[in-house]
């Protein structure tokens, strides 16, 4: 009987230390909730947003605070609160919080402010309460967008016209640039002209009228600003032009690219032509707009007029409307997108102007094609030439021989297909070769600083 007792005396303490136990290590807990991760963009701009991973194993999370304050301001961004069970705490052992907040809309103001959480547990410490973890830190408000001064006066366009925008920005930026109909041409900075940007744009040939154009910042907390452009546009017609293609012009060019591409359907010449003429041409154009859509070279070097191939002749415009035909049947149409010069057969080739070779090789329909980036966007291409005197990497002067001409790709005659680009847009030539052009849409938005080179 004795030895019963004793057993139940002993059973009896066994449950009650683990119950003491029980209530000591879990309902008595001590470990406040850890904060696993903090996301906050800083700056915070007129939209911030932050996240924020948290976690406590032992009695989970009860509540979630998130405020923000600034001299004596105070404000809650986020409040949370979770089911406490009286025995088993909270189910929620991990939270993963997305906050989005308006600063100023809350009516805080750009400069420090203060970011605190406060975050509680299921434990039935601190009077039930919970082990509490404050947490706090100094972040940046930027709720000030970006003021953008135009230097530049009015910009005169016609479709497939060039200009350059001259624009200052009051801060840091992480983006700006002329967003014109929807195209984005980015703004070039200066070393020797500190704080102002430069942004060559372009009126694409296609489009007659321009629906917006303004200048656009965003500043390294999100805010963003926009500045209309004035502008003024300048009709210009185009020519329509027919190509007859005839059997003896398929059979000497053909065999030259089933020679190179395998995509190029085999067997019919006509059935060829038309595979080249559109989609090669096509798919050629595409390459060459993103090979001269940025700069890579840190100067700019379109500010003299475009040298032309000399003693040239003219033989078809930039904008040519093309409708091709063969046996008195329409094959296709395209738009020309450069300039064709013919001089002597295997005429030396001069640098338009200086700048770096970005591109040296042969390309479907344009032959043999060199492109130089020459800075803020502008490019030249020289195509259907013999070969090449340069290479990817060169930089080139002004004038300097880069080939000769030759009927390399789709190429009828011995010429040079000449084009110019501006941040990935086929442009005009001829305003380029204009030194009045030059001068009073280029050259004199340029601070005197600029022009210092060669
Ligand atoms: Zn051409």
């Amino acid at each position: 009987m004795k030895r019963v007792f004793s057993i139940l005396l002993l059973m009896g303490a066994v449950v009650l230390v683990g119950g003491l136990s029980f209530l000591f290590f879990f309902k008595f807990e001590g470990t406040p909730p850890e904060i696993q991760k903090i996301i906050i963009n800083e700056p915070v701009g007129k939209k911030g947003s932050l996240s924020l991973e948290i976690s406590d194993k032992r009695s989970g999370i009860r509540s979630i605070k998130v405020i923000l304050s600034q001299k004596g301001k105070e404000a809650v961004l986020a409040e949370k609160e979770y089911p406490v069970d009286f025995i088993w705490g909270s189910k929620k052992k991990r939270a993963y919080l997305e906050i989005r907040f308006e600063p100023l809309k809350l009516g805080f103001r750009s400069g420090k402010a203060r970011l605190g959480f406060q975050i509680a547990d299921g434990s039935w410490r601190n009077g039930l309460k919970g082990n509490t973890l404050w947490w706090e830190r100094e972040i940046l408000l930027d709720l000030d967008s970006p003021r953008i001064v135009i230097h530049s006066p009015i910009h005169y366009l016609s479709p497939g016209g060039s200009n350059l925008v001259v624009y200052s920005i009051s801060e840091k930026v992480s983006r700006q640039g002329v967003v014109l109909n929807g195209h984005f041409f980015e703004g070039y900075t200066l070393p020797q002209a500190p704080g102002l940007y430069f942004s060559l744009i372009a009126l694409p040939l296609e489009e007659k009228e321009i629906t917006q154009m303004f200048v656009e910042a965003e500043d390294l907390a999100g805010n963003k600003a926009r500045l209309p452009v004035a502008y003024y546009v300048r009709k210009k017609r185009y020519r329509h032009d027919v190509i007859n293609i005839s059997d003896r012009f398929l059979k000497r060019k053909i065999p030259e690219f089933w020679e190179r591409y395998a995509e190029v359907p085999r067997g019919d010449l006509l059935k060829a032509f038309i595979y080249i003429n559109t989609e090669m041409r096509k798919k050629n154009n595409t390459t060459i707009s993103k090979l001269a859509r940025h700069s890579q070279t840190k100067g700019f070097y379109g500010d003299k007029a475009f040298l032309r191939l000399p003693k040239s002749a003219t033989r078809a415009l930039f904008g040519d409307h093309r409708t091709y035909y063969y046996k008195g049947k329409e094959i296709g149409r395209a738009v020309h997108l450069g300039i064709d010069l013919a001089s002597v057969a295997r005429a030396p080739v001069p640098a338009a102007a200086e700048g770096k070779v970005v591109f040296a090789d042969y390309l479907g329909i344009y032959g043999n094609t060199l492109i130089l980036d020459h800075g803020f966007g502008l490019f030249t291409l020289y195509a259907h030439l013999a070969g090449f005197n340069v290479s990817v990497g060169d930089t080139v002067k002004r004038g300097q021989l880069l080939g000769y001409t030759d009927t390399t790709g789709l190429a009828g005659g011995d010429h040079l297909h000449f084009a110019v680009l501006v941040q990935g847009i086929f442009v005009e030539p001829i305003e380029w070769f204009d030194p009045h052009w030059i001068k009073t849409r280029i050259v004199e938005k340029l601070p005197q600083k600029v022009l210092k080179h060669e």
